[in-house]
């Protein structure tokens, strides 16, 4: 029976993601196809007046771009602020991660600067969190905000060709590999973004299950 039918999620909530990462589409894709939730696109993203994200938390980035959005949509908007923040470098690079090395950077650019500031660290110095702020809001109104978080060691070298961004970098010890060598599945099952949106699921379902916030 699906999800909607069982009562788990409204019958007549569609989401339309707020994003042009390529990563994020996807996996997103993969996360609403799993609950078998309606999931697309906000049309002419890039024609729509852009949100700013210069704020300086992933909270008020992910709930801005999603009110902005659902601002110039009549349906229900999922808008998402993630990025990884690593406790010796004082958080960097944090909500800095999709420019961490410059406007027209890659991701092999951007995981390779942090490799460079990371060198001579060791062991538990090492330590990364992936972090993920999932917002949907309607029309103004903002319906869940949910947060979670992965935790992983920085490796040295890349390892795994699968995933997006810091994914070749990010050992996972819960999967025994880095992000870009899990399943896709796996990282879904295991990441701040397939945890966090699972929890907006649920709080979309039910808001009474705000302690799962
Ligand atoms: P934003 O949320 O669009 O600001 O972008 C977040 C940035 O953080 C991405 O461009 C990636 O560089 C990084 N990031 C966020 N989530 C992931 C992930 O699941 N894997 C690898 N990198 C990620």
């Amino acid at each position: 029976m699906a999800a909607r039918d069982r009562g788990e999620f409204p019958a007549s909530l569609k989401l339309v993601l707020a994003s042009s990462n390529p990563g994020k589409r996807r996996e997103y894709i993969e996360l609403a196809w799993e609950r078998d939730i309606e999931i697309d696109f906000l049309p002419n993203f890039h024609g729509l007046p852009a949100f700013d994200e210069s704020l300086s938390t992933f909270a008020e980035n992910a709930a801005g771009k999603a009110l902005h959005y659902s601002r110039l949509t009549n349906e229900a908007v999922l808008a998402d602020d993630s990025g990884l923040v690593v406790a010796v470098l004082g958080g960097a690079p944090g909500v800095h991660s999709a420019r961490y090395a410059g406007p027209k950077a890659n991701d092999q650019d951007r995981y390779n600067k942090l490799l460079r500031e990371m060198d001579g660290r060791e062991g538990q110095d090492r330590r990364a969190r992936f972090v993920c702020v999932t917002t949907v809001a309607r029309e103004g109104r903002v319906l869940a905000v949910t947060s979670d978080s992965a935790e992983g060691l920085l490796l040295k070298e890349p390892r795994g060709t699968g995933g997006f961004g810091y994914d070749p970098i990010f050992f996972l010890p819960e999967a025994g590999c880095t992000f870009a060598e899990a399943t896709r599945e796996q990282k879904n099952r295991l990441s701040h973004r397939g945890k966090a949106f699972r929890k907006s699921l649920a709080l979309l379902a039910d808001p009474r299950s705000v302690e799962l916030v």
